[in-house]
């Protein structure tokens, strides 16, 4: 059997190897390494793949966030509520901009920011809402559009997890989750579902002077060169990471379908089962499956994720501690100490999310399915 791997982007990297390396060395050979022609066809080509009119590469998701966040014009003390159920990045760059992250809790099913959790928590100085698609699946987007329109507040979807995600408003009508709010953010860290080989992200908006203000933000706030009309960052996706990604992007539906046939599997052997339950499938979203995460019920999650990394079998659990409870980003003011955001401290500590890749062949799966069933036939409390 091969290596069981949480990401396996060696085998993904075989498979497409020869396109890979040439297009690698035509960058290399073409010295054109900072905005090179690639950059801007990649940009060309998510645009399309998303339908949304502007795509501003950038050099990571965090900085795709800080920019967004950047480019709304806020105040030092204005507020911004978002979940704290996710990676700190999130979280990380309001406070950096002197704003007051403000985390609410989340559904108990998808692990996505809850709706009424958001207007209960709006005050005069909300001024955003940053919902996160967690796991690849999209949060409430319509929920949270009428609320951002009610109370005048801009939306920023950190997309980072759920790229290619379809957000359902009706059979007939869908669109590409990252593409409903003012601004989406995405990633193209290696282990994301659209990885490139170093560190990526990218901006959207379907707004022509927010796209134009964030393309001068990326760029030293510059307008033309050496006249800056905004203080800038310097984020910059590379020509090499953009040639990659053009590649990927070709196979990202081809590699959703086997993250599904592979959950799919999962779901199999443990649907119905006392002490794990599947990931639910949200009714206004498809699911990309970035993480395949189970929650757990009356076993020791932590046992589990030790007796699986003794047989060689990675588990990772996303989240262990939620953001409210983190040093930098406790806060007494804003209901953010430990009991009071009931939903997310229990899912951080049962959840777990098992090996999930375009990768994982049926032994591969076996061979974790039944170990997790072994831990939890033997170890029930
Ligand atoms: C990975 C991730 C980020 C950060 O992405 P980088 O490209 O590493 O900066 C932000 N938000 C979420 C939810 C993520 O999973």
């Amino acid at each position: 059997m091969e290596k069981i791997r949480m990401v396996d982007l060696k085998r993904q990297y075989e498979k497409i190897q020869d396109e890979i390396d040439n297009a690698v060395l035509d960058v290399v050979r073409s010295t054109q390494y900072i905005n090179g022609p690639d950059v801007k066809q990649f940009q060309q080509e998510l645009e399309e793949y998303l339908d949304v009119k502007h795509v501003i590469p950038c050099a990571n998701c965090t900085d795709a966030l800080q920019v967004a966040i950047m480019s709304l014009d806020l105040k030092p003390g204005d507020e911004v509520i978002t979940t704290s159920f996710t990676f700190v990045a999130t979280v990380e760059v309001i406070s950096l901009l002197g704003l007051t992250p403000v985390l609410v809790d989340v559904y108990e099913d998808t692990f996505n920011i809850n709706p009424m959790e958001i207007c209960r928590m709006i005050t005069g100085r909300t001024k955003a809402i940053i919902p996160v698609h967690l796991f690849g699946q999209s949060a409430n987007m319509d929920e949270i559009m009428t609320i951002a329109k009610n109370h005048n507040l801009y939306v920023i979807e950190d997309n980072a997890q759920a790229i290619g995600a379809d957000y359902i408003y009706s059979k007939k009508r869908r669109k590409k989750a990252g593409t409903i709010g003012h601004i989406g953010c995405t990633s193209f860290f290696p282990s994301k579902n659209l990885g490139c080989y170093g560190d990526g992200g990218a901006i959207f908006t379907n707004n022509q002077n927010l796209a134009e203000k964030m393309r001068n933000i990326v760029n030293h706030g510059m307008t033309t060169r050496y006249y800056h009309n905004y203080v800038g960052v310097n984020s910059r996706l590379d020509s090499i990471q953009a040639a990659i990604l053009r590649i990927k992007l070709k196979y990202l539906d081809q590699y959703t379908k086997l993250r599904r046939q592979a959950a799919d599997y999962y779901d199999k052997a443990f649907e119905g089962n006392e002490n794990l339950i599947i990931p639910a499938r949200s009714s206004f979203s498809t699911h990309v499956f970035h993480q395949y995460t189970l929650k757990t019920r009356n076993i020791d999650r932590d046992k589990l994720k030790e007796y699986l990394d003794s047989k060689n079998i990675p588990a990772m659990i996303y989240y262990p501690v939620p953001m409210h409870l983190q040093e930098p980003y406790k806060s007494f003011r804003y209901r953010q100490k430990e009991g009071d955001l009931p939903v997310t401290e229990s899912l951080s500590k049962s959840v777990i999310s098992l090996p999930m890749h375009t990768e994982l062949d049926k032994e591969q799966q076996d061979h974790i399915i039944s170990h997790v069933l072994d831990f939890v036939n033997k170890n029930r409390l």
